[in-house]
């Protein structure tokens, strides 16, 4: 077993509009980055455990603070923090990964590069950056630490599952959230399913 991507800091108590959730912090060793474990007990009063409802989010400050409809970050994490709410469940919530890990500077300059036609994924090759870089080996570590060795996973993206797994996650299956689907980000969805291999429904704007 190799050392853990991240160190435990604190658990405490967070009332939200969505319910009250055990909020955990940890420090990312490698990149320090402050991520979250946002908990949410089983209707059975029981803490998460194998075979939970997870979210493994990337932290978006245009979509989750400002409502910006260039993506469905957002409405995601609403969506994720009401089912785990719901059913159980862990939201792992990442920082760093703006952009899909290019920083929140770089992603405004993909946007400015978009404003010129080029897609979300063509914008980030432009700028000399990757196109997802983003790493789930913390997101791992802190399942772990919480006993969640084994998840039904609230994604539709493959190399999140795929990265899971390699980092000791068994992932029982995808579940897909498909939500914020607007006309402002029907393109932008778009290519993540026919560029970069999520599991998106064909005609996204009747998905509602
Ligand atoms: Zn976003």
């Amino acid at each position: 077993m190799t050392e853990s991507h991240v160190t435990f800091e604190v658990e405490t108590t967070v009332p939200t509009t969505h319910g009250t959730f055990r909020v955990r912090a940890y420090t990312d060793v490698e990149t320090g980055a402050d991520h979250l474990a946002i908990v949410a007990s089983r209707p059975d009063g029981t803490a998460p455990g194998p075979g939970s409802l997870v979210r493994v989010h990337s932290e978006c400050l245009t979509g989750e603070a400002f409502g910006s409809l260039k993506c469905e970050c957002g409405p995601q994490l609403d969506a994720a923090l009401d089912t785990i709410h719901e059913h159980g469940g862990v939201v792992v919530y990442l920082r760093g990964h703006e952009g899909r890990g290019i920083g929140l500077i770089n992603k405004l300059r993909a946007y400015r590069l978009q404003e010129d036609g080029l897609d979300t994924l063509d914008a980030n090759l432009a700028l000399g950056l990757p196109a997802d870089s983003r790493q789930y080996g913390a997101a791992a570590d802190m399942l772990r630490d919480l006993g969640v060795t084994s998840v039904h996973l609230l994604s539709n993206n493959p190399d999140k599952r795929r990265q899971l797994v390699q980092h000791g996650i068994e992932v029982l299956d995808s579940v897909p959230l498909v939500v914020g689907v607007g006309a402002f980000n029907e393109g932008y969805l778009d290519t993540k399913r026919d560029r970069m291999g999520h599991e998106l429904p064909d005609r996204l704007h009747d998905a509602g």
